[in-house]
């Protein structure tokens, strides 16, 4: 069991109060709440507290392509610069790439992240080592065959020992890149073990195109078609679903499905930028907010993605009232937690002790008239002084204790990678 947490005097929602941290838990909130014996103490008086981020789509290990293929198409992109280079990876390159990842979220405020990628054990122990949450992908292409009852028993237990932080989903990577059978059959092993189903969708026009001429229906209606989406009710997470027409969004919000938006990578891949959020909203599909891989985004600041995401929104329909700062942070936080099944993502009495601890020294702070405002609109993921996650102190002054080796070993992984 940690340590008992007691934050003093720490700016929340405009007013000053202290926090109280016992059994991964928030205890107590308020002026009142007074630090039990053997509590760590932070001063708060310099800080504002947030909950932290939860970045709902990631490929956590591709830290190491960062900077690696640049300003290209992503068929190209895939086909002839990232797909390659991935043969090369093994346990070692995808731990180091993850625990690079999970470095630069907890830096920037994130405490959970969903992934999409390989080598799940190796990924797992990394998150679990720098101390963040993960809902883990298997990524499958084809006809999903490596999907098996037997597959995902044996890596359940791998992550056993990490199951306090990390989960298992699987992610068949897309429409265009799985069959017909494979997209069905995973639904079908998600539906059986209650597991999170995590897909590309509608990233594209040509992926709209494509499936209009292969399937005669649009990417949404041909999982539908499928019976996807009932076997995934309230367990679907359609990565970008960015091009969709009004009955794709009707069948979202009948499925209580979730979509993640990903501003930065669909504007630097080129692949669209009118993410139809007051549509999204209205048909009751639950909307969250990610970075995507770091070599498509190309880094893994939430701040950064919130802010893209509000003004594309604001500036496509030419209305600055469209997603306000309120909205924006539930949009990045909030929705994503619950899409995780993880009670966080809001600081109140009883929700499980992440939280993210802001410096209200930084630049972007000062005057301080609205603190909220500043986060999401002028300030950077490096404004996070202080992050604790599952009632754990990860990162203090922006001291991470794992910081060097993490710096050395990606290095030296992301060479091999890319040799
Ligand atoms: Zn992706």
């Amino acid at each position: 069991m940690p340590q008992p947490i007691f934050i003093r005097n720490v700016l929340l929602n405009e007013t000053r109060t202290n926090i109280l941290i016992e059994n991964h838990h928030f205890v107590a909130i308020g002026p009142e709440a007074a630090p039990s014996s053997g509590a760590t103490v932070i001063d708060g008086s310099r800080l504002a507290a947030f909950p932290t981020f939860a970045n709902m789509h990631t490929h956590a290990a591709m830290n190491l392509f960062r900077g690696y293929a640049n300003d290209l198409p992503l068929m190209s992109w895939l086909n002839d610069w990232i797909w390659p280079k991935e043969k090369n990876l093994n346990d070692d390159i995808v731990y180091w790439g993850t625990r690079l990842a999970c470095t630069e979220m907890i830096l920037s405020g994130t405490t959970a992240f969903s992934d999409m990628y390989f080598h799940i054990p190796a990924a797992a122990k990394a998150a679990a080592d720098m101390g963040i949450r993960c809902t883990l992908g298997i990524t499958a292409f084809g006809d999903c065959a490596e999907l098996t009852e037997e597959s995902i028993e044996r890596t359940l237990q791998a992550i056993q020992p990490y199951s306090h932080l990390v989960q298992l989903a699987l992610a068949p990577h897309a429409i265009y890149t799985v069959s017909n059978q494979g997209l069905r059959h995973s639904a079908e092993l998600s539906h059986k073990y209650n597991l999170l189903y995590h897909i590309h969708m509608s990233e594209t026009p040509g992926e709209v195109s494509d499936c209009l001429r292969n399937h005669g229906c649009r990417p949404y209606q041909l999982l539908e078609q499928l019976g996807v989406l009932d076997l995934t009710e309230g367990r679907f997470s359609g990565a970008h679903s960015l091009h969709l027409d009004d009955n794709e969004i009707a069948l979202l919000g009948r499925h209580r499905a979730t979509v993640v938006h990903n501003p930065c990578s669909n504007l630097k891949l080129g692949s669209g930028h009118f993410f139809r959020f007051a549509e999204l909203k209205e048909a009751g599909v639950n909307i969250t907010l990610g970075t995507d891989g770091c070599s498509s985004s190309n880094n893994l600041d939430m701040i950064d993605a919130a802010k893209f995401m509000s003004y594309l929104q604001k500036g496509v329909r030419q209305d600055p009232t469209v997603l306000p700062a309120h909205e924006l942070l539930q949009v990045a936080t909030r929705n994503g937690f619950n899409t995780l099944g993880i009670n966080a993502g809001s600081l109140h009495v009883g929700a499980l002790a992440d939280i993210m601890l802001v410096n209200t020294d930084n630049i972007a702070f000062v005057p301080n008239n609205d603190t909220l405002a500043n986060l999401l609109y002028a300030a950077h993921g490096d404004c996070v002084d202080t992050v604790i996650c599952h009632g754990r102190i990860l990162m203090q002054h922006r001291h991470i204790d794992t910081l060097d080796e993490t710096l050395t070993q990606s290095r030296r992984a992301a060479a091999q990678l890319l040799s």
